[in-house]
């Protein structure tokens, strides 16, 4: 909140350490704001991650904070949004650490010419996590530090105006920077200013002036005109998923939580995206939640459901009621999690000695008998259902209709309910 109406800052202390270069840009945005007659709702200021992203706080504008590298993305994205919006402007900050990480989203927005203004700060290095030099950072920086001099930087001007950006310029003079950024912000298009932004911490331990080591450029215009957004009316994806009417009837009186451990190929994340849907069709609400290895082929392959009559806005699941089990990768992942209160049905031939010692309520079952191995999952889950009369079958049926292979599934579904 602010008690001026005049400035777009809020009262509270800039976070930046003493001397730091930061509140600079951010006093002459502020400025530069309120000579180009802007209200504080016209304003969209978005934050990446670093110490330049800790400006949200800062302003009393509409503001978001982004992931690391990325506030030119979401920038760019919310820019879309209010194309169609009276004096609406989008202003995004990135540090240069963030502009090395998403380098590629800079030259996107620069490319689609959307109107927005970028702000990078650039202190030629990643102040957040201690000083270490950014693909910004300027050969007579690294001079200085004695390291990595040979390598050039990114010319982050140069290469937003090759990509298409309106305006782009650099600039390293304090008293400068207000007045740049003003035209910045005027040009209707994508426009960069990268300045020179002093970091007293870790960057000018070894120089007095930033001036001596980044070298102003230009500014650099093409004439093209702003990307012209239509206001067009766009569909939620969730428009796009099926609806699921419920059918049937769960016999269920509280909340219930099914874990599927097997192995990848054998059907496990299918299984449990069909039994929350058989959840849906018997009127639950229902989650599903799959893990596996990156190497989607091998391994493990862990999914689990959750059942409930009221909204599930926790979907961690610390003790499934129930454990169906039906190979070895997928006993190993879940062995930490088994215990005392949950049923653990597993397949007869994964039992040992030493899990009937630990565990009385371990129920084996041959569900390698059920079904072929890529249906064994179906299988014992139909069997778990059907025992513990969780959901009618049917339900699950309906739900394995939706899949090509319903026939098969169908059939698997039948076959193992009768044991
Ligand atoms: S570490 Fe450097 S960039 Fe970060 S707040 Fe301190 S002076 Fe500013």
């Amino acid at each position: 909140m602010t008690k001026n109406p005049n400035t777009f800052l809020t009262d509270k202390k800039f976070p930046f350490c003493p001397g730091c270069g930061h509140g600079i840009s951010i006093n002459a945005l502020n400025k530069a704001l309120q000579e180009l007659n802007y209200t504080a709702h016209d304003i969209i200021v978005v934050s990446d991650i670093g110490c330049s992203g800790l400006i949200d706080p800062l302003f009393a504008t509409h503001t978001i904070h982004g992931l690391h590298g990325r506030s030119p993305a979401l920038g760019l994205g919310v820019a879309m949004g209010v194309a169609q919006k009276q004096n609406k402007k989008v202003i995004a900050f990135i540090g240069d650490g963030g502009a090395t990480i998403g380098l590629q989203h800079i030259l996107e927005a620069a490319r689609r010419n959307v109107d927005m203004t970028l702000i990078v700060l650039n202190n030629l290095l990643y102040g957040m996590t201690g000083g270490q030099i950014s693909g910004l950072s300027t050969q007579k920086f690294k001079e200085i530090i004695d390291f990595e001099k040979d390598i050039p930087p990114f010319d982050l001007v140069q290469l937003a105006h090759a990509s298409g950006a309106r305006f782009a310029v650099r600039v390293n003079a304090p008293n400068k920077i207000k007045d740049t950024l003003k035209k910045a912000i005027k040009t209707k298009g994508f426009s960069l200013v990268e300045a020179a932004s002093l970091c007293p911490s870790y960057g000018m331990k070894r120089m007095n002036e930033l001036i001596e080591v980044v070298e102003e450029e230009n500014i650099l215009e093409h004439q093209r005109p702003a990307t012209r957004i239509k206001d067009q009316l766009t569909t939620s994806l969730l428009d796009k998923t099926p609806r699921i009417t419920p059918k049937y009837k769960a016999n269920l009186t509280n909340r219930k939580g099914i874990l599927i451990a097997g192995s990848a190929g054998g059907g496990a994340q299918s299984v449990a995206r069909f039994l929350a849907m058989a959840g849906m069709y018997a009127g639950l609400q229902a989650t599903m939640k799959g893990e596996y290895p990156i190497t989607v082929g091998t391994g493990f392959s862990v999914a689990e459901v959750i059942f409930d009559h009221n909204p599930i806005n926790y979907t961690g699941l610390e003790k499934p009621d129930y454990f169906i089990i039906v190979t070895q990768d997928g006993l190993i992942k879940v062995k930490n999690k088994l215990n005392k209160d949950s049923k653990i049905y597993i397949e007869e031939k994964l039992v040992t000695d030493e899990l009937k010692e630990k565990y009385s309520n371990i129920i084996p079952v041959a569900f390698g008998k059920m079904a072929n191995r890529k249906s064994t999952a179906l299988a014992a889950t139909t069997y778990v259902l059907n025992k513990e009369n969780i959901l009618p079958l049917e339900a699950l049926k309906e739900a394995v209709g939706t899949h090509r292979l319903k026939d098969i599934f169908v059939e698997v579904i039948e076959k193992a309910s009768q044991y």
